[in-house]
This record gives structure tokens, C-alpha cells and sequence, in this order.
């Protein structure tokens, strides 16, 4: 019997001679279809192998073998970064790619990216340009900066207006403030790394503009404030007001560095969120440099933003690390495009997808959570959902009091666990990630695109 089996395992030869082997390699590499049968059938041998005598089947089911074949190619010839539904009600999801691009700069990226550009070429002069002049006079015009410079991320932002200005020197901190952000960015570290030195002072709870000015001395080269960004010291608290701890950096003849995290252009608290400092009012509260990321709450692509005075942008210029931390030109595309969206209020709200979430209104949500209930409950008696009422975050680390009323749809099988329901849902071609909650699937449709409702009843329709 286990004989007879193992005899009847097909050569390579024939399974690539097989008709749907020959349609997949159409499209597929011949490398990667062999590669893929010759693992399938080493498996299917070492099962028949293995297996006792009376779990051996009666024959070989080739369909299912090439079924299983075709399954694997299909899965190593996919993208492994693809696009994914987000109907957690994150917005700011950093596992799930941050900030989405506007689709309207989609063109304008597209065309820089595949064609030559004026990366750094001068039209003007014909001569040698500069590729941070894409984005500077932009940036300086939006939150009347006098100099702008972009790098690969906040952290990065932040090592180099450290190491430029205060190497070798002192860096005075409030304990309040000595943050770490989701990926191991920890300020102590930061600040060791870029070669300063951290001097912390005040307690955890409250720092006294006293507490900064005995700790300001020969050998200090700054202030530094940075964003508690994910979290939130509450109750008997006090930290020094910008306009106090700028008077005392002035006085010192010293700057105040301000690593907002986040930052964004716009007030966020018109919509009802939480009053937090735009990057303007930052600096006019007297941060002399701001950094903040470009696809935080400003919407954009990954990027660490640096605005402050020219001098000091000009030495950070010339700092070998901005080399090694330079943007590509896709980053340099996608971020004056989204900047240029700020030039008109409305387009914000409209075009750049991350503010267009946080500032949707739950009303305006109930609609497109009704349609999918709906369409849910008429696939059948296969699954029970209802309308659920909850709170979507605003993620990356940014406002994390912040809750965001919301409407989703919660729904279960009626005989498949939530748990696999969840695995078939981020299997699919198109994966969708849900949020679970009480052994029931949550879809905020605070975060679902436009046209991904309807993906999420195909699938559950095909999941049925
Ligand atoms: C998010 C954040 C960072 C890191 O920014 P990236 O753009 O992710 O590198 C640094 N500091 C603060 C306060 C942050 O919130």
C-alpha cells in the first residue's frame, strides 16, 4: 500500500506539464513554480513516509495537490508590502503605514518617481541644485520659519540638531519629558547617541523654572522640551510654560530646542479634539527649533521636519549626519505635495486622508455603518451584526487621552470562532484588520476607505 503510494507521486516533469501548472507560469517565474513542487512533493513524501499504516489514503489526490501548489505560488509571488483595510479605528496606525498620502498627489509621485526629475538640478541656472530647496521655502512660508530642513524621521530630526548644536555639551531635560516613543526611540539614548550630554532635572510629576535655571551653566548648550506624546502625567503636576523656560534660555543666550512629536499646521482643537500647540504657536511661544514627524498628525510621508533660525539650520546643513540621514526623492515628492494642500483650509480637511479622519464628525460616520450592518445582515443567518458604538484613537503615540466617538459594526459567526474568522480576514488577497472585542468582530468604519465596506461583505460573504 505504501508502496503503491509513494510510486504514484508524480515526477516534477509531469506536474509542470499539467494544465494549471502551465497557467501559473504564465505569470509566474518558472524558478519559483519548480521550487514550490519540489518542496510540495518532498512533503508528500515524508508524509507517506511517516504516517501509519492505516492513516494512508487510498490514492493520491493530485487536484488537491496542485491546489496546494498553486495556493503557495500565488502566496511567495504576492507583494510582501501590500495595501490592507484598516478597520480598527486607529488612524495613525504606525504598524499599519502611518499616514495615508492624499490620493490626489498620487500622479504628481508617480511622474517624479519614474521619470528623471529636478532632484538636484537648478532649471534656472541650468547648474547643480539643492534637494532640501524642494520643500524649505514651502515649510518657511506655512509657520513663518526661517529655515527648514527635512530628514528621514523625527528621531533622526532630533539626533541631528543634538549633535550639531550640543556634542561635547550639556542638555538640560525635565524628568517629566525623558520619553520613550513605540521603536525603542528613548531621549536618553538619543541624546548618548548624538554625543551630548542628558542633564535631568525637577521630578517625574513637576519641574520648576528654578529647577532649569540651577541647572543651566558653562558647559550647557540648550534646553530641550520634548512632547510626552504617548502618555500623560496627571494630577499633581506642573511643567515650566514655553514662554517662561524661553525668557530664562534667551538670557543664558542659549537655545530652546522643541521636539513636538506630532506637530501640525492646523488647530485640531476647532474639531473637538484636545488643545494641543500647532507647530506656529510653538515657535512664537519661543522655540527657537521645533522638530515634529511628516506622517504624524501633519498627514505626509515619513520624514523628521526641523524649522528654526538660519544660522543654526545652515550648521546643521553641513553636519556629515545629514548625509547619512538624507530623504529620497519619493519623501521629497509626497511632502511638498501634501504642504502645498495646507496653502487652503478647506483641502486639508478635504484631501489629506489622516485629518480627514480625526476631524469627521461620529454623526457623519453613522450612515456608512448602518450601510454595512446592513449589507451584513442580508448575507443570511451565517452571521449576527449589529451597530456598536465606540471610540476610535487617534494612534502614533499622538493625543493618547484623546477618544474618538465613533460607529462601527460588531459581528460574529454563527458557528466559526472569532479568532479564525480574524485569521481568514488577514489571509485574503486584500487583508482586513479588525479589532476584536468581547469574542466579536469590531469594524470602526472611522478608518475604512471609501469602496472597503463593500471588500469587507465580500469577504465575510466568502468566509460564510
Ligand atoms: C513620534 C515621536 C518621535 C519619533 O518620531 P518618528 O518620526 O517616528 O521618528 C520622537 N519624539 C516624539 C515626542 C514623538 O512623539
Amino acid at each position: 500500500m505504501r508502496k503503491n503510494l509513494l510510486r504514484a507521486i508524480p515526477k516534477v516533469d509531469e506536474l509542470i506539464a499539467n494544465e494549471q501548472v502551465q497557467e501559473l507560469l504564465e505569470f509566474v517565474p518558472r524558478n519559483l513554480v519548480l521550487e514550490v513542487i519540489r518542496e510540495a512533493l518532498s512533503e508528500l513524501r515524508q508524509l507517506l513516509v511517516s504516517v501509519e499504516e492505516d492513516a494512508l489514503p487510498e490514492s493520491l489526490d493530485l487536484s488537491a495537490l496542485i491546489k496546494t501548489i498553486s495556493e503557495e505560488v500565488d502566496k511567495r509571488n504576492g507583494y510582501h508590502l501590500k495595501r490592507v483595510i484598516n478597520a480598527t479605528g486607529v488612524v495613525i496606525h504606525t504598524n499599519l503605514g502611518r499616514s495615508l498620502l492624499a490620493p490626489s498627489i498620487a500622479q504628481h509621485l508617480t511622474e517624479v518617481s519614474c521619470y528623471y526629475s529636478t532632484l538636484e538640478y537648478d532649471l534656472e541656472t541650468g547648474k547643480r541644485g539643492t534637494r532640501y530647496s524642494h520643500v524649505e521655502s514651502l515649510l518657511c512660508e506655512l509657520t513663518g520659519a526661517e529655515a527648514a530642513l527635512v530628514v528621514n524621521n523625527n528621531a533622526a530630526a532630533v539626533m541631528l540638531v543634538l549633535s550639531t548644536l550640543c556634542a561635547g555639551k550639556e542638555v538640560v531635560v525635565s524628568r517629566g519629558q525623558l520619553v520613550e516613543i513605540g521603536g525603542a526611540f528613548r531621549v536618553p539614548d538619543v541624546m548618548r547617541a548624538s554625543g551630548a550630554e542628558l542633564i535631568e532635572v525637577g521630578t517625574t510629576n513637576k519641574t520648576h523654572l528654578r529647577d532649569y535655571a540651577a541647572a543651566i551653566g558653562e558647559r550647557t548648550a540648550a534646553v530641550l522640551k520634548v512632547h510626552t506624546s504617548n502618555y500623560r502625567i496627571l494630577g499633581f503636576t506642573s511643567e515650566v510654560e514655553m514662554e517662561a523656560l524661553s525668557g530664562l534660555c534667551h538670557e543664558k543666550n542659549i537655545p530652546l530646542i522643541e521636539d513636538l512629536g506630532s506637530g501640525s499646521l492646523i488647530d485640531f482643537s476647532q474639531f473637538g479634539l484636545m488643545k494641543e500647540p500647532t507647530v506656529i504657536e510653538s515657535m512664537s511661544a519661543g522655540a527657537d527649533v521645533v522638530t515634529f514627524s511628516g506622517d504624524k498628525m501633519l498627514g505626509g510621508p515619513q520624514a523628521g521636519i526641523i524649522l528654526g533660525r538660519k544660522n543654526w539650520i545652515d550648521a546643521m546643513k553641513k553636519n556629515q549626519l545629514t548625509r547619512a540621514l538624507r530623504v529620497d526623492k519619493m519623501t521629497l515628492c509626497a511632502l511638498e505635495a501634501t504642504l502645498k494642500l495646507y496653502r487652503d483650509p478647506e483641502a486639508v480637511r478635504r484631501e489629506i486622508p489622516t485629518v480627514r479622519m480625526l476631524t469627521e464628525q461620529q454623526a457623519d460616520i453613522l450612515p456608512r455603518a448602518t450601510e454595512l450592518q446592513m449589507q451584513i445582515e442580508a448575507l443570511g443567518t451565517a452571521y449576527e451584526a449589529a451597530l456598536y458604538e465606540t471610540a476610535s484613537e487617534v494612534g502614533g503615540g499622538s493625543l493618547p487621552l484623546e477618544k474618538l466617538p465613533t460607529w462601527a459594526v460588531s459581528v460574529k459567526h454563527a458557528e466559526q470562532s472569532t479568532q479564525r474568522l480574524t485569521e481568514a480576514l488577514r489571509a485574503r488577497r486584500l487583508p482586513i484588520v479588525a479589532r476584536v472585542t468581547e469574542d466579536r468582530l469590531i469594524f470602526d468604519l472611522r478608518t475604512v476607505q471609501v469602496g472597503e465596506a463593500e471588500e469587507i461583505v465580500r469577504a465575510l460573504r466568502e468566509l460564510m
